[in-house]
């Protein structure tokens, strides 16, 4: 995916830049729940101490971002804030 320079910029200040990024997203192999809640945990913190999270979930729910943790929220934590627009979904951090 090319971005384009606004997202350009955010997207270079994330805290998931490098070899963590791998806890964003299942592996390819199959994924217990167990396994994902550590992963997502895993994730999310990362996402709570990133400066750009307001700008990553607004591009994550634009874009209609089917997979990962984008912005401190999952797949189903997304799904939920854009079928209830009015209602931000705080993300669980714990
Ligand atoms: S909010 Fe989370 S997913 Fe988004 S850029 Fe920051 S660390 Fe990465």
């Amino acid at each position: 995916m090319v971005a384009n320079r606004g997202e350009a910029l955010w997207q270079a200040r994330a805290a998931c830049r490098g070899p963590q990024a791998e806890v964003f997203f299942p592996p390819s192999r199959v994924e217990r729940k167990d396994e994902r809640l550590l992963r997502e945990r895993a994730a999310k913190g990362i996402c709570r101490s990133c400066s750009v999270r307001p700008d990553c979930l607004e591009y994550a729910l634009r874009i209609r971002e089917p997979h990962g943790i984008w912005g401190g929220l999952n797949e189903a934590e997304r799904k939920q804030v854009l079928e209830r627009p009015g209602q931000l979904a705080q993300p669980r951090f714990a």
